[in-house]
């Protein structure tokens, strides 16, 4: 066994880039607090404004507020709290929440938090393939509509959403909008205000940045209120010192994924189906599951089933060839559950227990593809013997 890594869990979290390691090494030495008046103050408060501006300019978002926090579950929280204060407070009528039933925990959770404050809560099935049937959307929409939030692509199957049509039907009934971008972010072109997203959530280390910060877009006239009290930082939208060193790297990695967007996207997606060729070619009865149709899904993302052999040993045995994947999602491993994601979109469960996902990134090469391509089949074959199903 040689001592080569093969990472293809890029939908768990990513490496950070050379020059984001590079920015936020350098942004260490603006240990000034940046609310502080001072020099030191000053010139970490201006690193995080460029940040700002990068991070706005690859959402589309001139017009709207982007507020750092922590991650992606931060601002799914602060979505469906500012909702939770507008039923507390009376503030609005509606009493209704569209989602679906493929969102990732930090909303599915969330939700059922908001049903205990009374909110009626819908969610929209999926497709074998992942995707929701805007019909069925068009007809869960209503004047007591107050929130609709779909993501934007599918951190399991990478299946990507209609959410420009959601967002219309969303208006069309006076509801505010929220998409969950996180997994799209640098893999496919993601705009806030073209698309009319009010709400737009999204975390650093899922497109090469730092772990721990992350970014909510609020649009110009979109309700807001605090998650986090206590501190006049982000203009009082959210408390707590700024990590200066994280959002400058948020901010260079966000320069980066606009930069390569394009070419990223073809080559993942050429890495994917030489992945998903060789594999099908070499391994009988495999199962694509996700969308077909590139359009649908997320580059670089590929959900297979391997019929008769067990998702987490499959992966325990590609560990031990160095080869990096995923059973389900990252947050949900370390249950032997079978993916919520593949159960709701009508997959069979001994199928969903067979699962892996492979993620790519910017870093990973053809060669990566062919060592795949090698070492599994022999695993295969062995677990398939093994089994007794
Ligand atoms: N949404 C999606 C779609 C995700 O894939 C993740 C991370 N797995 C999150 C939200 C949460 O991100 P974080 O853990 O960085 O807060």
């Amino acid at each position: 066994m040689d001592n080569r890594i093969v990472y293809l869990d890029n939908n768990g979290t990513t490496q950070m880039a050379d020059e984001v390691v590079k920015a936020v090494d350098q942004a260490e030495f603006l240990y000034g607090n940046a609310s502080s008046m001072h020099g030191l103050g000053r010139d970490a408060e201006a690193a995080i404004e460029v940040a700002r501006t990068q991070v706005a300019s690859l959402i589309d978002c001139k017009h709207g507020r982007i507020i750092f926090n922590s991650g992606a579950s931060e601002s799914n929280n602060t979505v469906f709290n500012i909702f939770r204060d507008r039923i507390d407070d009376k503030i609005d009528a509606r009493t209704r929440i569209v989602t679906t039933v493929i969102e990732h925990p930090s909303i599915i959770e969330t939700v059922k938090y908001l049903k205990k404050k009374g909110y009626r809560i819908d969610e929209c099935p999926v497709d074998k393939t992942g995707r929701v049937d805007l019909d069925v959307m068009a007809k869960l929409m209503g004047p007591d509509v107050a929130l609709v939030s779909v993501m934007t692509g599918n951190n399991e199957t990478g299946t990507i959403q209609p959410v420009d049509e959601i967002a219309r039907l969303a208006h069309a009934c006076g509801a505010y909008m929220h998409t969950d971008a996180t997994q799209a972010i640098g893999k496919i072109p993601v705009a806030m205000e073209k698309s009319g997203f009010d709400y737009l959530s999204l975390s650093g280390h899922k497109f090469y940045g730092p772990k721990g910060v992350g970014v909510l877009a609020v649009a110009k006239n979109a309700p807001y209120c605090p998650f986090l009290h206590g501190g006049h930082q982000e203009q009082g939208l959210r408390a707590g010192t700024y990590n200066t060193a994280a959002i400058v790297g948020i901010g260079v990695a966000s320069s980066l994924a606009q930069r390569d967007l394009k070419v990223e996207h073809d080559r993942l997606w050429n890495l994917r189906e030489m992945l998903r060729k060789g594999l099908t070619e070499a391994i009988p009865s495999v199962v694509v599951n996700g969308a077909t149709n590139p359009e649908y899904i997320l580059p670089g993302t590929l959900d297979m089933s391997f019929p008769s052999a067990e998702g987490e040993s499959i992966l325990l045995y590609l560990d031990l060839e160095g080869i990096e994947v995923s059973t389900g999602s990252a947050c949900a491993s370390g249950s032997l559950e079978p993916s919520y994601v593949l159960l709701a979109s009508g997959i069979d469960i001994e199928l969903a227990h067979g699962s892996i996902r492979f993620s790519f990134g910017r870093y990973n090469t053809e060669d990566d593809v062919r060592y795949v391509i090698e070492k599994m089949p022999p695993i295969i074959e062995r677990l398939r013997k093994m089994s007794t199903r």
